[in-house]
């Protein structure tokens, strides 16, 4: 299928801020952004013998996978990045293996997605956590905004005009009409594989609380926590688009399937592998990989090693380069009397 068939340039947008936050309050916001994790984690040992056993780990691990690789591998990099060609029956596979992990309907997560590449950190960006400034309390509000709170917030992304390849295609809005039915699948099946293995309810009661609903939040908040933490914590080793502060965080790296490797993936956003250099973790890539031997996928967009180095970062306290005159709109928006940001400039838009 044709990758992203997008809008005009954006005749909206400015940059969300101009700098960085103030160093002392990360602590903090680690803290704002981690403990409902830890909380989580804590509660593994209370319920053990009780109401988790290694039969709900392991239904939980196959359920999380299945989520985390139609989100990442399918949702992503496929459906909105077009990163790989997919046969037919893969591509439906993929739509309703991303369904499973409870974040919207296809059609809407592909729209929300390429809107946020589109904007990157300035106006019209569906989910910045620089909404609100960089002041302490600007920063806790967007990330809290970035993370969950865009959710609820009337701002919609219509799938027409951002993902109109995925509209045109009928078992996608066949598929995006059958989310909330998938929604229930994801918690049914869990549940029924609880009852076959176990054999009794509490056993089926377990794997539903365990590998249906716990699951399902992990792999929420992981996903959230790449367009929250990375946008604002993390490195930043590729040149990626003005005010664009996308950032590669490590410790997300395995959970998210390789989708916290995102400062490289903002900067190349068709490639199939975010986790480009040695030893960065993308499980994501490793299924793409797995497609592309199975002949399932073609046409797989792999990294190329002097595109690589070509974006790579000349430092981020590097002087601005000057823009050219007659540039897009979003590129010569500044707020009047605040100082430009020192961040690399990129000519690349959305794959
Ligand atoms: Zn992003
Ligand atoms: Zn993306």
């Amino acid at each position: 299928m044709s990758t992203a068939v997008l809008e005009p340039p954006p005749t909206e947008g400015k940059p969300l801020t101009t700098g960085r936050q103030p160093a002392g309050i990360i602590v903090a916001l680690w803290a704002f952004v981690t403990i409902p994790f830890l909380a989580l984690l804590a509660a593994v040992p209370v319920m053990w013998g009780w109401g988790l056993s290694w039969v709900d780990v392991v239904i939980f691990v196959v359920f999380y996978s299945i989520g985390a690789a139609g989100i990442g591998t399918g949702f992503h990099r496929y459906f909105t990045h077009g990163s790989f060609k997919a046969k037919r029956w893969l591509r439906i596979t993929l739509a309703v293996a991303g369904s499973l992990a409870i974040e919207g309907a296809v059609t809407q997560w592909v729209a929300d997605h390429r809107r946020h590449h589109q904007f990157s950190d300035m106006e019209g960006d569906p989910h910045s956590p620089w909404r609100y400034g960089e002041s302490f309390w600007g920063l806790t509000k967007g990330l809290w905004y970035s993370h969950t709170g865009w959710l609820f917030h009337d701002d919609p992304t219509p799938p027409a005009r951002y993902a109109p390849d995925m509209t045109a295609d009928p078992a996608m809005r066949a598929i995006s009409a059958a989310f909330p039915a998938l929604c229930a699948l994801s918690l049914a099946l869990p549940f029924g594989a609880g009852w076959l293995i176990g054999g009794t309810w509490r056993a089926a009661l377990a794997a539903l609380l365990w590998a249906g609903l716990a699951r399902v939040t992990v792999l929420q908040h992981v996903t959230w926590s790449v367009n929250s933490l990375c946008h604002v914590f993390g490195s930043r080793p590729f040149a990626t688009r003005r005010y664009d502060r996308a950032t590669n965080l490590w410790p997300l790296a395995l959970v998210s399937f390789g989708e916290s490797w995102h400062n490289m993936h903002h900067s190349d956003p068709a490639c199939a592998r975010h986790g480009a250099e040695p030893g960065q973790i993308d499980i994501s890539a490793a299924v793409i990989r797995l497609f592309e031997r199975l002949g399932w996928a073609t046409g797989v967009h792999w990294p190329v090693p002097a595109r690589l180095a070509a974006r790579r970062n000349p430092g981020r306290d590097q002087p601005q380069p000057a823009l050219q005159p007659g540039g897009r709109r979003t590129e010569r928006a500044v707020i009047p009397g605040r100082r430009l940001p020192r961040l690399p400039v990129s000519s690349d838009r959305l794959a």
